[in-house]
């Protein structure tokens, strides 16, 4: 056996964290960032750190009550992220892991995986047998008003990025149209555009709408109708030349196996969250490179940037900012490129911060 500090305490705190840009979407929008703030201790004396994102902070004391709930089962553990993931797969069989206790669990699991870097003080990613090399990112924008909008997407080409999402689908095709023309007027041509339509249309909408959309050069067109609509997402893909980007729905790698048997996607972004953590990325990246999709993040900036070094498919890593505003430092982040910072994720909380916007 090995010497391996153990787990003492698990711990999680709600925040409802300001956000720089507020996100808007076709299906709601969010002012602000509900999250959750783990804190995983060890007889080691470090403590591994990682956040989940509630979405509204309704489900946040849900599952930092959860967390509460299986501290018992994980004091006294090594901190080895994999068996604890097995154990609870086994243990939540039953009842499933989709929902908040994929989320608590799938935070968890991060935070350990920060704790063992910690212990090893390296960054994650050599963990994971690859290098803390710089993650090319597109930059994530909801619904976008244009022209008012015009300057901050200038910044972000000022910033290096090379690729640019933004969200569609609020109002009828015209204003999908009028909005593609005015960001690619401030773009040019030769940055990816790619749009979201957060699962608000149907088969035939999604269709029409990209007819009109086909002078703009989309990079990819995401969960246009709802994510556990395989079919129709394939549909999608059989009507239109724009690749089709999903999976930030994915309830751990079991969902993403349906979806690349229905052949649902060109790209996947599975969410580190809902896949189930380090360690469930691990078993996405694995099937996406056997079956030769293109994979990019969701959200998690910092974790995510751990993981696409040594996910072989790697695309892009979505720089969505959610929790900088309760961190020490934002991510370490370069002429469109995200660098994963160590030891662990290279997370430690802004005490006073999260103190402010503790709830
Ligand atoms: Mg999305």
């Amino acid at each position: 056996m090995t010497d391996l500090p153990t787990i003492t305490s698990i711990t999680a705190r709600a925040v409802n964290a300001p956000l720089e840009r507020p996100v808007r979407t076709a299906s709601g929008a969010l002012e602000s960032a509900p999250l959750l703030l783990i804190d995983a201790g060890t007889d080691a004396g470090i403590t591994g750190r990682a956040y989940v994102m509630g979405y509204t902070v309704a489900t946040l004391e849900p599952m930092r009550a959860f967390l509460a709930n299986i501290e018992a089962m994980c004091v006294g553990q090594p901190i080895a992220p994999v068996d604890l993931a097995a154990g609870f797969e086994n243990r939540f069989r039953l009842m499933g892991r989709q929902g908040l206790v994929g989320m608590a669990l799938s935070g968890l699991d991060m935070a350990l995986w920060d704790a063992l870097g910690q212990v090893h003080g390296a960054p994650v990613v050599q963990l994971l047998g690859g290098t803390a090399m710089p993650v090319k990112a597109y930059d994530s924008y909801g619904i976008v008003d244009m022209p008012e909008d015009a300057g901050v997407l200038e910044r972000s080409l000022e910033r290096g990025f090379t690729a640019i999402k933004i969200k569609l689908g609020e109002d009828d095709v015209a204003l999908d149209v009028a909005t593609c023309r005015a960001v690619r007027e401030v773009i040019g041509n030769d940055v990816a555009l790619m749009v979201d339509y957060n699962q608000s249309q149907t088969v035939t909408e999604t269709l029409w709408r990209l007819d009109h959309l086909a002078d703009f050069d989309l990079y990819w067109v995401e969960e246009p109708v709802p994510a556990e609509d395989l079919n129709a997402h394939a549909e999608i893909r059989a009507g239109t030349h724009v690749p089709v980007q999903t999976g930030e729905n994915w309830w751990f790698v079991s969902d993403m196996e349906k979806a690349v048997a229905a052949g649902a996607c060109d790209f996947a972004m599975p969410d580190l969250m809902k896949i189930g953590g380090i360690t469930g990325w691990q078993k996405a990246a694995g099937l996406a490179a056997a079956a030769r999709i293109p994979v990019s993040s969701h959200l998690f900036i910092e974790a995510s940037a751990h993981v696409l070094p040594v996910t072989p498919t790697a695309h892009y890593l979505e720089y969505l900012d959610v929790a900088s505003t309760v961190q020490e430092s934002p991510p370490d982040f370069k002429d469109g490129h995200v660098t994963p910072r160590g030891p662990g994720l290279g997370m430690v909380w802004d005490e006073a911060a999260v103190k402010r916007y503790l709830l």
